[in-house]
């Protein structure tokens, strides 16, 4: 049997979910596909589960130092496996959310595989969607007016280096960890690698990071780059950067060990566990993009700005299309191609407003242009920095380490780029993200009330030191 819709999303994850309830508000007939759970990534192997692990390693380093509050906690014990209950309660709340919000919204949801097909005896075009029901039963046949992709990505792994799940380890397999090892090496110090590095050092194990690029976050501005090393590092984690692992030295044994080629040396890096953190891959495969016109470019389904794909009927969006692989990002993709599929004429994205937030300890998040991304534009800059070491509220949480820069443009007094490390920023950043939208200025930052005592003081103070009149530092 085939049933009609105005629009069939094919993946429930942040994106997809997230279109459908924009579209059934547009008044849209919506279905979604999904083969495991709604949520996708972001509820059930990502965001949600892995701050779920943070919050807890956080909070077992805070009673590890309740003393320097005058909080006399005698004994510290970590129970693993409530940490990991706790982590899976607030996963199945907000499974249980989304799964009503698809209720809410008359969104039917087909639990199963979907594919596209060419054009057929439901669809002249390419876009009638055959789901594999999950349940065994018939393939259900869909016919929609337009189709979203949405298949998100699954983690990218090394030759060589492929998880097995009980040694070599995906992010995936991380999140599962029954027992914490005693030592692991980490492949990749970007955002998910350096998050686990820093919780698992949280945990008591015994971390080692190895990098390929000059630096860890190498995407993020080179000075918060530098300050969340020698953070990490005050904390015992060592850090190799600059260090290419060399696959085929893999050797497992009672423990794993990898040798790494790093100014012309080999070196050797052994432990219980490895996590392989070295990017994501977009779901391209089995879902029919062969019966159509649609284009892939490095890996990633190749879109125009509306999110459309050479099939102008069927867009794309979230991590399958690439560019900035964040939930945010998936969702207002997904929200912005359903306002062009209902004619509400929305704006394309503007990805230079997107924040970016790693949630390690200590935290960092950024919006905008890094200083040396806006000097290769060719702008003139100023920049203001403030110390959290000058902020009370920083004082009072004992957590002083980072500051608040802010790239402003010299000529036209733009803000560029705002980036942040230290205690809560991954909450500030917003008023950042805020600050670009209105397109203020470091002055109207400045301006800007902020309460005493709070962290956010070092926007402000950050603002006011672009043109040299910070006040407390
Ligand atoms: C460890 C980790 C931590 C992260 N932390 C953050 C964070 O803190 N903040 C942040 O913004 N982002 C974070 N991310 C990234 C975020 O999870 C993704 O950017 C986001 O999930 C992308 O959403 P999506 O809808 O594009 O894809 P996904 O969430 O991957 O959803 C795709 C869905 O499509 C389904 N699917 C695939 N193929 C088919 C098919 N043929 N038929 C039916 N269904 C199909 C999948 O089962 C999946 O549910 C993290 C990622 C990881 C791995």
């Amino acid at each position: 049997m085939a049933t009609e819709y105005d629009l069939v999303i094919l993946g429930g994850g942040t994106g997809g979910y997230v279109a459908a309830i924009r579209a059934s508000q547009l008044g849209l007939k919506t279905a979604v596909v999904e083969k495991r759970k709604l949520g996708g990534t972001c509820l059930h192997k990502g965001c949600i589960p892995s701050k779920a692990l943070l919050r807890s390693a956080e909070v077992y380093r805070t009673a590890k130092q309740a003393e320097e509050f005058g909080v006399n906690v005698p004994e510290v014990e970590l129970q693993f496996s409530k940490v990991q209950s706790r982590k899976q309660k607030i996963v199945d709340q907000l499974y249980n959310g989304v799964k009503h919000l698809m209720k809410k919204g008359k969104i039917d949801v087909y639990e199963g595989i979907g594919r596209i097909l060419g054009p057929s005896i439901f669809s002249p075009m390419p876009g009638t969607v055959s789901v594999e029901m999950a349940s065994g039963a018939e393939n259900e046949m869909l016919v929609p007016k337009n189709v979203i992709i949405a298949t998100g990505s699954r983690p990218r792994s090394l030759p060589g280096l492929e998880p097995d799940g009980e040694n070599i380890l995906s992010s995936d397999d991380a999140l599962e960890l029954e027992h914490l090892p005693a030592s692991i090496v980490i492949v990749g110090g970007g955002v998910i690698g350096i998050e686990w590095a820093s919780m698992l050092n949280d945990f008591g194990v015994d971390v080692t990071v190895v990098e390929y690029a000059g630096r860890i976050l190498p995407t993020e501005d080179a000075d918060i780059s530098r300050e969340m090393q020698t953070r990490l590092a005050k904390k015992g984690i060592t850090i190799i950067t600059g260090a290419k692992v060399l696959p085929d030295s893999l050797e497992k044994g009672k423990t794993i060990s990898i040798q790494a080629e790093k100014d012309g040396e080999t070196h050797t890096y052994s432990a219980e566990k490895m996590l392989i953190s070295v990017g994501r891959q977009a779901n391209v495969e089995g879902i029919g993009l062969e019966n159509t016109d649609i284009q892939i470019e490095n890996g990633f389904i190749a879109t125009n700005s509306m999110y459309q794909t050479k099939e102008s009927h069927i867009y794309a969006i979230g991590d399958v299309i690439g560019g900035l692989q964040l939930a945010h990002v998936a969702s207002h993709e997904g929200m912005t191609a359903v306002e062009h599929i209902a004619d509400q004429h929305p704006h394309s994205m503007d990805y230079s407003l997107v924040p970016k937030c790693i949630y390690s300890s200590p935290e960092a998040a950024s919006v905008g242009l890094t200083e040396e991304e806006a000097k290769a534009e060719g702008r003139n800059i100023k920049v203001g920095k403030f110390p959290f070491q000058a902020i009370g509220k920083a004082l009072v949480y004992g957590e002083t380490d980072g500051f608040v820069k802010i790239v402003a443009d010299q000529d036209s007094d733009d803000i560029l780029g705002v980036h942040m490390i230290g205690p809560h920023v991954t909450d500030m950043i917003s008023e950042a993200g805020l600050a670009k939208v209105l397109d203020a200025t470091p002055w109207e930052v400045g301006q800007t009330i902020h309460p005493h005592p709070t962290l956010s003081e070092a926007i402000g103070e950050a603002a006011l030191a672009v043109d040299g009149k910070a006040i407390h530092f």
